[in-house]
């Protein structure tokens, strides 16, 4: 039985007040004793000191939203896998569609920083997703496998205990429109069995797959609730206690059920 995971993908939002606060109430609302979920939180970088710190006695995990792939070095303006650790972070995000299409990540960056983060120990949140012209032209699926085979390539059936798929569609990210129940497990599903014909059925039966994309509490229930669902990478709804919580008490509902 896969654990539902919810993240929440801060951008580069929030200043060290707001941040603070907010990674306080979801500690308080979220504390050491809760375990219906997985609850994690991504800062930007200078807050991610300050997040762990209040979140340390609560349930709430922290992650970084990148990370390089070199260890640390002459890389100026990077930030290394083992800074995270040493900060306290348990996950990074990588291949964000943000970082790819406006930041020019491509495949091959990404599987380096995949296989870097995975050596350090972090779990890695990896998004794959299609433009809405590649879904328009038919191509979801095909993008979706070249992502997948240039994401995790070289990664080993032992390190996947340590991934995390995110589908995130780019058209739905951030723009209020999300993909239907039946776009959004129909991907997941693709993605389960890329994961079992490149892995083992063991493993696409224990990989969790996040649907990402306009989640929000009014229909995060829906969402999760997919067979195929295992959670949600949530940008804008992450940025309120309220929000983000509606989202989390979603999936403990699909969980206690
Ligand atoms: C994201 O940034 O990963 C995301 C899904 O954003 P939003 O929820 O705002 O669409």
């Amino acid at each position: 039985m896969r654990r539902f995971l919810v993240a929440g993908n801060w951008k580069m939002n929030t200043d060290r007040e707001s941040g603070t606060a907010l990674a306080s109430a979801l500690a308080e609302k979220y504390g050491s004793d809760f375990n219906a979920v997985d609850v994690l939180v991504s800062p930007p970088f200078p807050y991610l000191a300050s997040v762990v710190d209040v979140t340390s006695n609560s349930a709430v995990q922290v992650g970084a939203q990148n990370s390089y792939f070199e260890a640390p070095g002459a890389f100026t303006g990077e930030v290394a896998n083992q800074m995270l650790k040493d900060v306290g972070c348990d996950s990074v995000i990588l291949g964000h569609s943000e970082r790819r299409h406006v930041l020019g990540e491509t495949d091959e960056l990404i599987n380096k920083k995949v296989s870097a983060a995975l050596e350090n120990g972090l779990q890695v949140i990896l998004c794959v997703g299609e433009l809405l012209s590649e879904r328009e032209a038919g191509q979801t699926e095909a993008v979706l496998k070249t992502q997948m085979d240039g994401g995790l390539q070289g990664v080993s059936a032992e390190s996947m205990a340590n991934i995390v798929i995110a589908y995130e569609p780019v058209w739905a990210i951030g723009t209020g429109v999300t993909a239907s129940t039946e776009q959004a497990e129909s991907a997941h599903e693709y993605l389960r069995g890329w994961l079992s014909s490149a892995y083992s059925a063991e493993i696409a039966d224990a990989t969790r797959i996040l649907y990402g994309g306009s989640v929000k509490p009014g229909n995060a229930k829906e969402l999760m609730g997919q067979p195929n669902v295992d959670g949600a990478l949530v940008g804008g709804a992450s940025l309120t206690a309220d929000a983000f919580g509606g989202i989390i008490d979603a999936a403990v509902e699909l969980a206690s059920a």
